[in-house]
């Protein structure tokens, strides 16, 4: 792919704002020489302002997803985009969020533009394990874990019941919950199916992949070791 179509796809710009990066003299290679919009170079070897190229198509993000942000694109408020640097919103093929995290959910977060990886982590039939830790508003009953592991409990206007899930009681009011779903604020709804109220919740796993000692509101680009770790 010629570099000007390249660098326009990850972002940076229109193709005219990328001509105009290339006239500036600004997109070089590794050794600071300057690169032209027709040459064909390996990505590695690129240089916008002395800085490598952002990754090539097929990128996976982990963001530690703060309360507070939202995980569409349309939401007036603040949205996880905004955490990420801006051209990132503008790649071809398109950046989105694996799945979602309420607002008021904070954790562990993918995005990708790989569609069939994306489809991958989210399918049921993948099996993958994703790990809730929710603190409560009343004591466990002591009969949940049973319940969401039975693979017979149905949420509120819903008629497919629920995939058998793992319930650990750490304290009275605070559970770590491994579901292979994604429903609708389905882990609100587990709770409120039992009588419970989660009042805070944070997602902590995704396979094989945690957070770490990830901060709150930053990123980072996954490679093959993380990949492998997920599935
Ligand atoms: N379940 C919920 O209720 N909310 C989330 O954000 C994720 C899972």
């Amino acid at each position: 792919m010629k570099l000007i179509k390249l660098i326009a796809n990850l972002g940076y710009g229109s193709r005219k704002d990328v001509a105009a990066m290339f006239r500036a003299g600004m997109i070089t290679d590794a050794a600071g020489e300057v690169l032209y919009a027709d040459d064909q170079v390996a990505h590695d070897a690129i240089r916008i302002d002395g800085e490598p190229l952002d990754p090539p198509a097929g990128l996976l993000l982990m963001l530690h997803k703060p309360v507070g942000y939202t995980c569409s694109t349309k939401d007036p408020g603040r949205i996880v985009y905004d955490l990420l640097p801006p051209r990132f919103r503008l790649r071809s093929p398109l950046l989105s969020t694996v799945g979602r995290l309420d607002r008021d959910t904070s954790g562990l977060l993918l995005l990708t533009d790989d569609g069939a990886l994306l489809h991958r982590i989210v399918s049921p039939k993948a099996h993958l394990p994703k790990v809730y830790e929710a603190a409560l508003a009343n004591d466990l009953r002591g009969d949940e874990a049973a319940l969401f592991a039975s693979g017979t409990l149905l949420l509120e206007a819903e008629n497919t019941p629920l995939a058998p899930a793992r319930l650990e009681a750490v304290e009275p009011r605070l559970a770590h919950l491994t579901l292979i779903e994604g429903r609708y604020h389905q882990v609100r709804r587990m709770f409120a199916a039992v009588g419970n109220h989660v009042l805070s919740l944070h997602r902590s796993r995704i396979g094989g992949l945690a957070l770490d000692d990830l901060p709150a509101g930053q990123w980072r680009a996954l490679g093959d070791a993380d990949r492998e770790r997920l599935f």
